[in-house]
């Protein structure tokens, strides 16, 4: 559910969202730097919605480690919102 802003960093939104990856309707929503953003996101893909998984995998194929750069994780569900914060991350 990440979508480009003109901020630096990517910012929340609530409501679903599809993932133009992998078509799911991905609740959770994180932050990257726009940089990372488009180290890692296809060019077609980076102004609209990719969900973590897809980003994770994408990050995998070109080999970029983000994990020092989520940090917060929110999600956006029907009855109620959260907003999680990582304990730890590893790049595996
Ligand atoms: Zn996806």
């Amino acid at each position: 559910m990440a979508r480009i802003t003109n901020k630096k960093t990517r910012s929340f939104r609530s409501g679903k969202q599809t993932c133009k990856v992998c078509g799911c309707t991905d609740k959770f929503d994180f932050k990257v730097p726009n940089r990372l953003w488009k180290k890692v996101v296809p060019v077609k893909c980076q102004n609209k919605v990719v969900c973590l998984e897809c980003f994770d995998e994408l990050a995998f194929e070109k080999g970029v480690d983000y994990c020092d750069f989520i940090d917060v994780l929110y999600f956006a569900g029907d009855q109620a919102t959260f907003k999680f914060q990582a304990v730890e991350a590893h790049r595996v």
